[in-house]
């Protein structure tokens, strides 16, 4: 895998915020300005920008934690959706994860909706069959196992605004690390 070198850069520049589509930047760049933020926001950019999909699992934990506190914080029950989804709050990292740093198309089918297990194709549990995550209100409920009316009437704003919002301050840090190193 060519994860670092610069064709790679620009191939992943497409969807992400305008100071990355500069082609002139070499990711040995961007990796250089990387360095002056935390931890957690290197991994989110690398993943995002370079696909380094090391970083997928230790960054869903680390949202997956962040909704756990935002739960206790804003007083958010679960505990009934967790009686009959264990993994409700994995999944909901997972989502917020996958829309923030991944392309519609599904990794896990590359896109075609079916997986194959032996001679069997089933369909892919990971975007339900549909080939893409679409960042639908629809497809957002059932990724993590609501109805849709469940899901608009407590968690969709809370998606949209405090989980999602986790992210915002990665970005401004990789943003503001970009400005001063380059
Ligand atoms: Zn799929």
């Amino acid at each position: 895998m060519r994860k670092k070198s610069k064709e790679n850069f620009k191939s992943f520049t497409a969807q992400s915020s305008s100071i990355w589509h500069n082609p002139r930047i070499a990711w040995e760049d961007m990796a250089f300005a990387l360095a002056g933020v935390n931890d957690i926001t290197s991994k989110y950019a690398r993943l995002k920008y370079a696909d380094e999909r090391t970083f997928h699992k230790p960054l869903v934990k680390y949202i997956g934690y962040r909704i756990d506190k935002l739960c206790l914080e804003r007083g958010w029950l679960t505990e009934v959706i967790l009686r009959i989804h264990p993994d409700f709050l994995d999944r909901l990292a997972e989502l917020a994860v996958h829309e923030m740093t991944s392309t519609e198309l599904c990794r896990k089918c590359k896109g075609k909706g079916t997986i194959y297990t032996g001679y069997t194709a089933i369909d892919c549990f990971h975007c339900l069959g549909s080939g893409v995550l679409k960042k639908t209100e629809t497809f957002r409920a059932r990724y993590v196992g609501l109805s849709l009316r469940q899901w608009r009437e407590t968690w969709q704003m809370r998606f949209r605004g405090d989980i999602l919002g986790i992210f915002d301050v990665f970005e401004y840090d990789i943003q503001r690390a970009l400005r001063r190193r380059l």
